[in-house]
């Protein structure tokens, strides 16, 4: 994980965010639609084993909500830790130097606020369910991607 100072283009604000690498955290990204904090969804652990093929929808679902009580979403902006205005993904890349094109899910891959674990129990509901929702689709093509683009 390295740090870099960040100028929020909102409010003005300068603090530290950290950048991390997706290919070595074995976890998956998602924030929450309301406040600046980023959940890693272990991809190994339980209840992700089997989650996995049942698409990103039905992780989404069987978060339970952020201690803010917003939702845990992969496609939820970043936001700043001083106003909570959002943060555009380019504004970061460019501000950090990122020498890719931006993309969401291949990085830069970087938390502005508080990090939490999915391998907290209480980061899940009781997902007996959720299991049965969600199409099946697309989650296992978005992490092979992301394997991928990390680990190439
Ligand atoms: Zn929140
Ligand atoms: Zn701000």
């Amino acid at each position: 994980m390295t740090t870099y100072n960040f100028t929020c283009p909102h409010c003005g604000e300068t603090y530290e965010i950290k950048k991390y690498n997706m290919g070595f955290m074995d976890a998956y990204e998602m924030r929450c639609d309301s406040c600046p904090t980023t959940i890693m969804v272990d991809f190994y652990l339980p209840p992700m084993d089997e989650l996995y093929s049942r698409g990103l929808n039905a992780i989404e679902k069987a978060l339970k909500p952020c201690e803010c009580g917003g939702r845990f979403q992969y496609s939820a902006p970043h936001r700043c830790i001083s106003c909570n205005d959002k943060i555009k993904l380019n504004e970061i890349a460019k501000q950090i130097k990122w020498p890719r094109k931006p993309k969401p899910g291949f990085g830069p891959s970087v938390a502005l606020g508080k990090i939490v674990q999915s391998s907290k129990i209480e980061a899940w509901k009781d997902i007996s369910e959720t299991l049965n929702e969600g199409d099946g689709t697309g989650m296992k093509a978005i992490l092979e991607k992301l394997r991928r683009a990390f680990r190439a």
